[in-house]
């Protein structure tokens, strides 16, 4: 007991017991023997006042040892708060949301920010040393001008690297005066210097505003713990560093300006770049998205294509978060953000910001939860409305003008992109379309022919080529006319893509003749098919100015390997075959090879509807 009360409690207390320890020494002593033996009686007490000591000099020891540990421990760790808070002031200024710069550009940046910084440091420091400071420090006032915040200071001391309210203290007073405040003989409890975060203690103050643009943008704090008043000349001092200083934040922010200026080129540089490299309007959209994701993050993104003829909105691209069923979604004109955009052609919501209660995006029933931050684009190009890019966040203030405008070149550049791969997508379709039928037209079917025939022939498997024509058209386009006969052309091409399986192709030869090559399926296979197309035909009934009008066709069917391995005369043999169709009495299929029967069952080809009964001609040899 005596070695703890001595070693932890206060050395005062602590002497007063071992005081009683000796005194207690005594009594025992003196009640365990009658007469007083010196010797040993010095001995005990000698035991008694050593263990206390030695008790005292350990614990002290240590205890100082622990605290010593734990204040370096604290103080790194202050210290370490506040470079991570100057460098996050730094980087935030630096760093534009989304941008992404190079590593080394990056760590240029970096150094370029801390040379001006410690450039900074550096003048705090001097302005110290020169007017003896204790603390000299600089804070700047936030955008809504309520607090301050500790920019940088030079001092020894634990600075308050919280908010200070604006108004607090001797800071409050320059800012609210907007001139110089010195303050003397401060008494040891006063408090009104708020970047300390308890009484400092010190006698003497001074603080010069930092103004900029004619408005107090921030406070150059002085201070020291003598009694020497801040004499006018340190004044006018303090006001030529708050001057420097000033000059210095604001290269900082030319730099950032710039440094975001920068970030901003590059990142439309590549988003320019890729579109450029963009033939389709997939690749164009894929470009958009990256480029998009580069320049501002956010939750979601939709292109929506518009069809100024039908005034129906499509929802074609979505990347994010979407909500389900968005991706599917088509809508006509409504009260919506794309459709008042497309219409305004002009970016909405105005400043980003989406009001759920009165606004919706894209329909009323589709409900974008938690979303924030909306921003619509209209996509115009060559003075026609393409439809929208619209991006959304949950964040609140995603969307600021800087990146509104970012996003505006953006979405200008991808409209011109998109328009053109709809174009050469278009010129492609003419190319190779039939406009009639929107089947293949003929020189589109011999190279699909030519590529399918030869892979065919490496994989070792069966090709069928059918060539059909309507029978008597001359008549029907005589009887009914011309336009009629367009009808009738239209209908047979529409009785070709309800037959046809997946892998067949269909094209339109020219006139009323159409081709049809059907992979996989040898010569009985494709005759099959053939007499399904001639029943369905036969049973379609075409509706004339004069009443029901009612055709036929004939189809001649050669099969790869067993009539030809050449286009040329795989071809040769359908038409021999369908020529000896009409011969022998039009409203036929005929085979350049005789079928084999047997083989029928097992080779039917996947037809779209149940198989019918086996047709009603007999398969013949052309
Ligand atoms: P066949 O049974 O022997 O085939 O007799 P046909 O009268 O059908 O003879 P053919 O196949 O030679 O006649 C083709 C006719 O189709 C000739 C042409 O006037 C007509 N034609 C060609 N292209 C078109 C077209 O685009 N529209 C219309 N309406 N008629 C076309
Ligand atoms: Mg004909
Ligand atoms: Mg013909």
């Amino acid at each position: 007991m005596l070695a703890a009360a001595v070693a932890l409690g206060h050395p005062r207390r602590a002497w007063v017991v071992a005081l009683a320890a000796v005194l207690l020494e005594l009594a025992l002593h003196r009640a365990g023997h009658a007469t007083l033996d010196g010797p040993s009686l010095g001995l005990r007490l000698a035991v008694v006042l050593a263990s206390a000591a030695l008790h005292f000099t350990l614990t002290r020891t240590e205890v100082a040892r622990v605290r010593a540990h734990a204040r370096s421990m604290l103080d790194d760790e202050r210290q370490r708060q506040r470079d991570s808070a100057r460098s996050l002031r730094l980087g935030a200024a630096a760093s534009q949301p989304g941008a992404r710069p190079r590593s080394t550009d990056d760590a240029r940046n970096r150094g370029s920010l801390e040379e001006i910084h410690a450039s900074l440091v550096g003048l705090l420091n001097l302005t110290r040393r020169m007017m003896h400071l204790r603390t000299c420090a600089l804070l700047w006032v936030d955008a809504k001008a309520q607090n301050l915040r500790l920019v940088e200071a030079a001092t020894d001391d634990a600075i308050q690297t919280e908010l200070i309210p604006a108004g607090a203290g001797a800071l409050g007073a320059v800012m609210q005066l907007g001139r110089p405040v010195a303050l003397a003989a401060l008494r040891p409890d006063y408090a009104g210097l708020p970047y300390y975060p308890t009484p400092s203690g010190v006698r003497c103050f001074a603080g010069v505003p930092v103004i900029d643009d004619d408005a107090v943008r921030g406070v150059l704090a002085a201070d020291r713990d003598d009694d020497r008043p801040f004499t006018p000349e340190e004044q006018a001092t303090l006001e030529s560093v708050a001057l420097q200083a000033r000059r210095l934040i604001n290269n900082e922010r030319v730099f950032t300006r710039l440094e975001r200026i920068k970030n901003d080129m590059t990142a439309l540089f590549e988003a320019s770049r890729s579109l450029g490299e963009a033939l389709t309007e997939d690749q164009c959209l894929a470009a958009l998205t990256n480029a998009a994701r580069a320049i501002v993050p956010h939750d979601l993104l939709v292109f929506t294509a518009y069809d100024p003829n039908a005034e129906r909105h499509r929802v074609r691209h979505v990347a994010g978060e979407a909500p389900a069923g968005l991706a599917a979604t088509e809508f006509a004109d409504n009260g919506g953000l794309v459709s008042a955009a497309v219409r305004a052609r002009v970016a909405l919501p105005y400043r980003g910001q989406l009001d759920p209660k009165t606004q919706f995006v894209f329909t009323k029933a589709l409900a974008l939860k938690s979303v924030a931050s909306v921003l619509v684009l209209p996509l115009v190009a060559r003075d026609k409305s393409l439809g929208t890019l619209t991006l959304c966040a949950q964040r609140k203030n995603a969307f600021p003008d800087a990146i509104r405008q970012l996003l505006g070149v953006l979405a200008s550049h991808a409209s011109v992109t998109l328009a053109n791969a709809a174009s050469v997508r278009r010129l492609e379709e003419m190319a190779t379309t039939d406009p009639m039928t929107g089947h293949l037209n003929k020189r589109a079917l011999e190279t699909e022919f030519e590529q399918r025939l030869r892979s065919a022939a490496r994989f070792g498997r069966t090709l069928g080529l059918i060539v059909l024509d309507i029978d008597k058209f001359k008549t029907v386009n005589d009887t009914y006319g011309h336009a009629f006969g367009d009808v009738v052309i239209k209908g047979l091409g529409a009785v070709l893509t309800r037959c046809r399986r997946e892998t067949d192709v269909i094209a339109r030869f020219g006139g009323e003749e159409f081709v049809l090559v059907c992979e996989q399926t040898d010569a009985a296979g494709t005759f099959l098919l053939a007499e399904r197309i001639r029943e369905e035909l036969q049973r379609e009934v075409f509706h004339s100015e004069h009443g029901a009008v009612k055709v036929t066709c004939s189809l001649g069917v050669s099969a790869f390997p067993g009539d030809g391995d050449t286009r040329g005369v795989l071809f040769e043999r359908a038409d021999q075959a369908l020529y000896a169709a009409k011969h022998n009495g039009r409203n036929q299929t005929r085979s350049a090879s005789p079928i084999d029967p047997s083989a029928d069952a097992a080779r039917r080809p996947a037809a779209r509807r149940a198989p019918k009964a086996a047709p009603a001609k007999v398969a013949k040899s052309a």
